[in-house]
């Protein structure tokens, strides 16, 4: 007998009909002879409901509170959910975060799980119960309510899979899988039929929303075999596992990119040993998220320091550094913002040289002004104009023949 992991997403969950359409999955799955523990996100848009009701309460929520308000959008589906598989006949029992066994650190808004005791869900499915867990929370050493950070479901449902050594992790979400690139965008984006983990990570990363970073980690370092797919469609959807096996030859896998970036330029620094890190530090230290930087290595006295981040914090970026001016000893300081960030991510490009060099001919023949570039093993990121976003993904979609090819053969 297999044990399986199941989890539905909010949009999966998001009204009663959902659920009982989630009830009937994990009952299929019951049927053909697997045990079978899910784990919920809260229904639809409640936890965004929830943060906005604290902010009619106070500007400054503690985040103890905070969690403590958060963790009841799960509570709620897992009652339902259990409610929904009992009145179709089946034996299930909710649990909540903490009954489940999930330790987390001790820290409010973005726990890392620790460990997981999974004695009371594994004596629930010896006796033939299914599991019906709430993702996203657990408990910290000192007793108190954790949540794992926006998006965690995810990462309940895979340490789950890890901790109960679960044939297969299934993710029911409202896409049937993993796309070339968002198909909202790109309309002849096709959906991979597998993707290597680091793959999965760096698309994850770079924003492509349908898994949480953290739980492709885990699954990686786990070696929990991943799937992504629909809640209401019958298809297979994308597996996320070592190396994706059917399309190795591809060298590009994906697109992702994102808007709303700003390029800030310290100009007039001192040359020193210290520079750099003295400006990242006081950034760090200061919970600025930067992405890519440049700095030109020269033997002059001073030099400028180039690092993009969110727009969203210019202006306390900015502050920041005026503050420090005297301290860090430079000129002045320049932003461009309306940028973008487009990158291609794929494991292919190891054995492959020349795959930037095709990224940056395809975009100038475009005549789309890449404005800074930073590379990891599997990927090549870009910045443009925010205005050439769109026709730099196509562009890339084309060259890299993310939808020439005719759809492989489901697994
Ligand atoms: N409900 C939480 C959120 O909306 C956790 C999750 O859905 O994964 O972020
Ligand atoms: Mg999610």
């Amino acid at each position: 007998m297999a044990l399986i992991i199941q989890k539905f997403g909010g949009t999966s969950v998001g009204t009663p009909d959902k659920i009982r359409n989630a009830a009937s999955r994990i009952i299929q799955a019951v049927n053909e002879g697997n045990q079978v523990a899910a784990v919920v996100s809260a229904m639809g848009k409640t936890t965004d409901d929830l943060v906005r009701l604290a902010g009619e309460i106070t500007a400054r929520p503690s985040k103890r509170e905070m969690d403590m308000l958060l963790t009841t959008g799960e509570q709620i589906t897992i009652s339902l959910l259990a409610m929904a598989l009992q009145d179709a006949g089946y034996e299930a029992e909710s649990l909540t975060g903490w009954q489940a066994g999930v330790e987390t650190e001790d820290v409010h808004g973005n726990a890392r799980i620790l460990n997981i005791d999974t004695k009371r869900i594994q004596q629930m499915l010896a006796d033939g119960k299914i599991a019906v867990v709430a993702g996203f929370q657990g408990l910290t050493s000192s007793d108190n309510i954790a949540t794992l950070g926006r998006g965690g479901s995810d990462t309940t449902a895979v340490a789950l899979a890890a901790a109960l050594r679960a044939e297969k992790c299934e993710i029911y979400t409202d896409v049937t899988g993993v796309f070339t690139t968002d198909p909202r965008v790109v309309k002849h984006a096709r959906k991979l039929p597998s993707i290597s983990y680091d793959e999965m990570l760096e698309m994850a990363n770079l924003g492509a929303g349908v898994l949480h970073p953290r739980a492709v980690e885990f699954a990686k370092n786990f070696g929990v075999r991943l799937e992504v797919r629909s809640s209401t469609e019958k298809e297979n959807g994308t597996l996320v596992e070592e190396e994706a096996t059917m399309e190795n030859n591809l060298v590009v896998r994906g697109l992702a990119f994102e808007g709303n970036v700003t390029k800030i330029t310290i100009e007039d620094l001192p040359n020193g040993l210290n520079t750099l890190s003295s400006v990242f530090s006081l950034l760090a230290e200061n919970g600025v998220n930067v992405d890519i930087i440049i700095q030109s290595v020269n033997k002059q006295e001073r030099t400028n320091i180039s690092f993009s981040i969110e727009t969203a914090i210019l202006d306390e970026t900015i502050e920041l550094l005026e503050r420090y001016k005297s301290s860090l000893q430079f000129g002045s300081i320049q932003h461009e913002d309306g940028l973008a960030k487009v990158s291609i991510v794929g494991s292919g490009m190891i054995s492959n040289p020349g795959v930037a060099a095709q990224m940056f001919k395809a975009l100038s023949d475009q005549d789309i002004m890449i404005k800074m570039v930073s590379t990891s093993e599997i990927k090549v990121s870009t910045v443009v104009d925010q205005q050439d976003m769109i026709k730099a993904i196509e562009t890339l979609h084309d060259v890299f023949e993310l939808d020439a090819r005719q759809p492989v053969q489901q697994l």
